[in-house]
């Protein structure tokens, strides 16, 4: 009998792994990028999540018939080499949707009470209770640049919070708007001009890179907040820092970076810049989420069924 392996190069939920090792070999180990180009061609299948490169050369070295990305981002897998080796990839889109939504609301509430300025105060022995003027989130307004899966998440939230939702989105189908119950615009110089807050649930594309620079920023309210929970390169950090030093915003909050890890950046000065460092899927519940649907995933390519997450819809057809 062929035994079929598969490495787990990154860890996942250990109940995921179980439920594969009843049918296949299961390999749980972290290889260094020259190790894993030695080693690829002993396994069927890798799952990875964001820790491994899944190179083109690791791919032309295989023999790999599916790979699972335990999250939603495939940046770190080469999509068209394994489309022209014919090797499925498959991933888990909604596993950290709501843990998205849940932070991108979190930095909306946090900025606009200056929480973080308060605990470091209070902590350090100040009592800033006079300085520290907030603002309601209720009654305000709320633009999206991008509303998929989670931008339809965190609409439905900020609803509840009173917030009114200006999207734009040119590719959302027709019917999406009046059913998570937000105005969908073409304008986005309106949408710069009217948002209180701004938060940003689009890719990163050839479309998006640099979206938000010096001419949008200069658009906004100076009393308005810009959200970045979606992906470094989006908003240009330039950009960014000079409309945060000069007041032309309130305050930001990113949870990614052009360049990551971001050890050093010039916008950590800025008191008025809340960040966090690409925790948006790290909670318990997504990934527990992404380890269980990855798996299934990568476990139907190989029983030759046809998964239901596929990167590379191609393959399908
Ligand atoms: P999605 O595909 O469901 O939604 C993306 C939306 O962006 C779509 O509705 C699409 O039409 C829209 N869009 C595409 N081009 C656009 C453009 N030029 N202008 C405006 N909108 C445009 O994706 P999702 O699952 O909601 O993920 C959204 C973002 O969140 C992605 O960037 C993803 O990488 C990011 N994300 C971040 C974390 C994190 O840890 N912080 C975790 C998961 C996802």
């Amino acid at each position: 009998m062929i035994t079929i392996k598969i490495l787990i190069a990154d860890p996942i939920i250990t109940s995921a792994v179980e439920n594969l090792s009843k049918n296949f070999e299961v390999v749980e180990r972290h290889f260094s990028p020259s190790e894993l180009l030695s080693k690829i061609s002993d396994y069927d299948a890798i799952i990875v999540r964001s820790g491994t490169k899944v190179t083109r050369e690791v791919i032309e070295k295989s023999k790999l018939k599916v790979i699972g990305r335990a999250g939603v981002g495939v940046d770190n897998i080469d999509v068209e080499a394994a489309t022209e080796k014919r090797i499925f990839v498959v991933n888990s889109p909604r596993a950290s949707t709501i843990s998205v939504a849940e932070i991108t609301i979190a930095y909306m509430l946090a900025l606009s009470r200056n929480l973080v300025q308060a605990t470091n105060e209070t902590k350090a022995g100040k009592w800033p209770k006079k300085r520290l003027m907030g603002t309601e989130i209720y009654g305000k307004t709320l633009g999206f640049i991008g509303c998929g899966r989670i931008g339809a998440e965190v609409a439905k939230r900020v609803q509840i919070f009173g917030m009114t939702c200006l999207v734009y989105d040119p590719y959302l189908p027709p019917e999406v708007p009046a059913k998570i119950g937000v105005e969908l615009t073409d304008d986005l110089d309106r949408l710069f001009r009217v948002s209180d807050f701004i938060t940003i649930h689009a890719w990163l594309t050839e479309e998006t890179r640099g979206m938000i620079g010096e001419n949008e920023l200069e658009k906004m309210k100076p009393t308005a907040f810009l959200v970045n929970c979606a992906r470094g390169g989006i908003v240009d950090e330039e950009a960014l820092y000079d409309a945060l030093k000069k007041g032309k915003i309130a305050g930001a909050a990113l949870d990614v970076f052009s360049v990551e890890p971001a050890r050093e950046n010039k916008l950590f000065e800025l008191e008025n810049l809340y960040v966090s460092p690409h925790i948006g899927a790290s909670t318990k519940e997504a990934q527990e989420r992404a380890g269980q649907v990855t798996a299934e995933q990568v476990r139907l390519v190989l029983n030759s069924k046809k998964p239901e997450f596929c990167v590379n819809p191609k393959l399908l057809e």
